[in-house]
């Protein structure tokens, strides 16, 4: 795994979440897919996958 210390990547896209403010329980939302990323942990760093059902 390549150093990603606190970037969050799109597990879809692959493209970088930016976020100025970044708390645990945050969702993000990719600008390129929509998919969404919930922050687990901030140290370190973990993220999943949010799939929203509708
Ligand atoms: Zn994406």
């Amino acid at each position: 795994m390549p150093d990603t210390n606190n970037k969050v990547i799109c597990p879809d896209c692959q493209t970088e979440i930016k976020s100025e403010i970044m708390l645990v329980g945050d969702i993000l939302e990719c600008e390129e897919c929509g998919t969404e990323v919930e922050i687990l942990s901030l140290n370190p760093l973990k993220y999943r996958e949010l799939i929203e059902e509708k």
